[in-house]
């Protein structure tokens, strides 16, 4: 059998519960189907350790602590500390999944905002690229990374904005972020966005367990269906789905310094 193009989901979350009775299984499948790395963001401080001690196990598992926006409830005025405690340590390749989430709460911007910039510094302060969640907040997410001087670059994940706000980012130094949405037809904005930007820009990412691919709405998503994004994504470009997979794994591994 040929062996599939190599492929880097760079954003899942393996360490969740949901995961955990098949997590062998799940791995050795999505690696027989290329998929050599798994980037696993947080998103609460009650989860470092088990996503540090997961990402220790397997050299292929990549570990990005962060507070995400959407849990502001959860976080205590002491998890900044405790982040940075663990930004050295050697599975840590970048601070996530971290922004601005406006979709479910606009009241609560502010709070959201001084938890972002606050990150930002730690990022920059250990030279780390952040995973950046955004939800109806693309351009004050853009300003506030130019207003931070921000320059250790990252990853839009699920990227949803317009052509402008990608360009934005790009000059920033980010990637952008695509996985199942490509697969749904409705999703004209983001098919078009993904078939015109430079292909140097672009990683791939299922957000397992969430966003599942729309021949797969019954089940929970996971890595394994990384390749089905890879070969939708092929169907939307002109490249060939070796040239993508080759030019977002260089693009993966080049943002966040994976070995
Ligand atoms: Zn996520």
């Amino acid at each position: 059998m040929k062996t599939p193009p190599q492929i880097i989901d760079t954003h899942c979350h393996l360490d969740i519960a949901v995961f955990s009775d098949h997590l062998q299984k799940i791995i050795d499948n999505s690696r027989s189907l290329g998929v050599s790395d798994f980037v696993l963001p947080g998103y609460i401080a009650s989860g470092w350790n088990n996503l540090l001690k997961l990402c220790s196990e397997y050299h292929f598992l990549h570990a990005a602590p962060g507070l995400h926006p959407i849990y502001l409830h959860h976080h205590h005025k002491d998890d900044l500390e405790r982040l940075e405690a663990i930004c050295h340590e050697k599975k840590v390749v970048a601070i996530g999944e971290i922004g601005l989430d406006l979709l479910r709460d606009k009241n609560n911007e502010p709070e959201q905002r001084k938890l972002f910039e606050a990150q930002i510094c730690l990022a920059k302060k250990f030279s780390l690229p952040i995973l950046i969640h955004v939800r109806k907040a693309h351009d004050q997410v853009a300003s506030i990374i130019r207003k931070k001087k921000f320059e250790g670059g990252g990853i839009i994940h699920a990227f949803n904005g317009s052509k402008q706000q990608a360009e934005n980012y790009i000059k920033l130094g980010f990637k952008l972020g695509y996985g199942g949405t490509l697969t749904y037809s409705r999703a004209n904005r983001i098919r078009s966005l993904a078939t015109s930007l430079p292909l140097s820009s672009i990683v791939l990412e299922t957000d397992a367990p969430d966003i599942p691919l729309a021949t797969r709405q019954d089940s929970i998503n996971s890595p394994e269906y990384l390749p089905e994004v890879l070969t939708a994504l092929a169907g939307l470009r002109s490249e060939t789905v070796e040239e993508i997979a080759a030019q977002t794994t260089m693009n993966a591994q080049s943002v966040l310094s994976l070995q």
